[in-house]
């Protein structure tokens, strides 16, 4: 079973933010911001690629709930989700991290340099 199922299971703890009955939200354990939660569903999908348009639709619905309630929806955050090898994704369970308290920055991703793009 994957670390985000035993979340769920409540096999393992975590620092919980909202839950419904699909989804759960919780801080991650090694924050790149000052706010920085991942948001799964309950059910197991290996990433966004494997899982169905209603179950994002809803997913979207309830992380625009998370970022309200946390106090972020007027403020600005960013919404990612890193999928397979080259999106450098390490839990092969579905999350998308939402990421916000400060101005964050947008730059450069890539181990390449920039130039070499053109
Ligand atoms: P990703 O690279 O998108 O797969 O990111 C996985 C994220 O899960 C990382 O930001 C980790 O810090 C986070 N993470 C891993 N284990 C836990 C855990 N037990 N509780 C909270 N966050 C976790």
């Amino acid at each position: 079973m994957c670390i985000f199922c035993k979340i769920v299971n409540r096999e393992i703890p975590s620092n919980l933010v909202k839950e419904d009955e699909n989804f759960l939200a919780f801080h991650d354990i090694n924050p790149k911001a000052p706010v920085h939660v991942l948001v799964i569903p309950k059910a197991h999908y290996d990433s966004f690629n494997d899982t169905p348009g209603d179950v994002i639709g809803k997913m979207g619905i309830f992380m625009q709930e998370v970022a309200k309630e946390i106090g972020i929806d007027q403020s600005g955050y960013r919404i990612i989700s890193n999928i397979g090898d080259d999106g450098a994704q390490e839990v092969k369970h579905l999350h998308f991290h939402i990421l916000g308290g400060t101005h964050l920055k947008w730059g450069h991703l890539a181990d390449a340099d920039p130039k070499d793009f053109l």
